[in-house]
Order: C-alpha cells, then structure tokens, then sequence
C-alpha cells in the first residue's frame, strides 16, 4: 500500500473467520466494519456500527492503518476482505481496494445501494442489500439502479435479501424482477438481534429457522428456481456474539 490518505471511520476489523452469509458464504474472510450509517433499520444486528451513540468505540483510520490490520490478521497471505458497516458505501475505500489487489487480496462489499461510488467497479464482488418494509426504510430503486451501473459489469453483482413476512417475500420478489439478471440469495431474518453490549443474550435459533422453513416452502411452492435461501451460518454457530 503506498496511498495512506484517505481516512475510513472503522467500527472494527476481526478475522479471519468465515463469511456467515450470501453468496460468499463459508470463505474464510477478514471484515473491516465502517462506522456509521444511513440507515436505521429497525431490525438491525450491527447497531454497534450504526448508532452514533457507539461513536466513541469508532476509530478514524488511514487506509495505510487499515491495511496493515488486515495484513497483520491473515499473516500476509492474500484472502477474501469484507468491507461491512453500518455502510460502507460512505467511506473512501478506493485507494485501499488498489493497493490490496495488488497484494493479491480480493475484496466484497455489502450495502443497501443508498450512496453510489465510482470505485464499486474495483470491487471483485458487489452485494446490494435493499432493506425489506419490515425495515421500515424507503427503498430508492434508482440508486440502486445506480449502484449497479457504477460497478459496469466488473465484479460478481448478487442481490441478498432478509425475508421477515410476506410483505419482505413480495418485496424480494419485486427485486428480483427489476435485477433479472442478478443472483437472488434470500435470508431469514434474526428477530432477536444483539443489544450492544449485550451479545451474549439469547437468540431464538428455533424461531428463525422455522421462518428458514416458511421461506424454503414459499420459494418451492412458487417454483422460484433461480432464488437461494440461506441462514447466517455465524448466527448459527455462535448466535449474536461480535468478532467472530
Ligand atoms: S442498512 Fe444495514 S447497517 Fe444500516 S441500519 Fe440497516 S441493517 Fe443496520
């Protein structure tokens, strides 16, 4: 890494571990969390990053700092980087994704496709997230739209949709048809997602994976072939616990 200008506003970096979602899902991966979004869902499992009140744990970075945790945790052999939030879409990681590349690194980015950057292109895979009703977020689909455009057919482009109730399946389904082209990974929501400073609470596995279930028997019933439904395999494993 040479360009140690741009500073990212980090809520965390832990790894390796494996990816607990998506299409990505089982590769062992390092994550850097940003700080901050534009967003507020009302289900959401990383209020940590999210919540401003939780400013104080964030750290304002140099890429070159950021770097050198992300060489320093893989023991310099090149992986799969998250770029996780909060949203990372906010913060200025194209001088980062270059000079990783050029170690060999490969790079994933998810976002809701709220703000659009010029470097999604750069990335090696781009997940857009649109946010369900049960969010209770607006989703803007030119923006999207624009986010999808901005990446120009360079890296894996997939949709990851949380599915709650039906009004999310419709929804996931009314994403599906506007990205036709685009891989559909769809997820159960966490109903019982981790109060900050509280991760060790309990996780209601049983419940989330009867609406798994509902999921799978909605997307047979409806003979749609094309869509994947996958749990979070962390949340699994070790239910809302940070780091890890
Ligand atoms: S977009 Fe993601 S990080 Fe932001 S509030 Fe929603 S679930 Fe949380």
């Amino acid at each position: 890494m040479t360009d140690t200008h741009p500073a990212i506003r980090v809520s965390e970096i832990f790894g390796p571990t494996i990816q607990g979602e998506g299409v990505l899902i089982g590769l062992p991966t390092v994550f850097v969390r940003t700080g901050g979004c534009d967003y507020r869902c009302s289900w959401c499992d990383s209020l940590h990053a999210v919540d401003r009140q939780f400013r104080h744990e964030w750290e304002i970075m140099s890429s070159d700092a950021v770097w050198q945790n992300v060489v320093a945790l893989s023991g310099g052999r090149p992986l799969m980087v998250s770029l996780s939030g909060g949203n990372p879409a906010i913060q200025p990681f194209g001088a980062l994704i270059k000079g990783g590349h050029d170690e060999g690194y490969r790079f994933a980015l998810e976002t809701q496709g709220s703000v659009v950057r010029e470097w999604f292109a750069e990335l090696d895979v781009l997940v857009l997230s649109p946010k369900p009703p049960s969010s209770e977020m607006r989703t803007d689909w030119a923006t999207i739209e624009a986010c999808f455009q901005a990446a120009q057919d360079k890296p894996q482009v997939v949709l990851k949709l949380v599915v709650f109730d039906e009004n999310d399946y419709a929804f996931a389904k009314e994403a599906a048809a506007r990205f036709p082209r685009l891989p559909v990974y769809l997820q159960p929501g966490n109903h019982t997602p981790p109060h900050p400073g509280n991760e060790d609470a309990p996780v209601d596995v049983d419940g989330i994976m009867k609406r798994m279930e509902w999921l799978v028997d909605s997307v047979t019933r409806d003979r749609w072939f094309e869509a994947r439904v996958l749990p979070q395999l962390h949340v699994m494993l070790w239910g809302n616990k940070r780091g890890v």
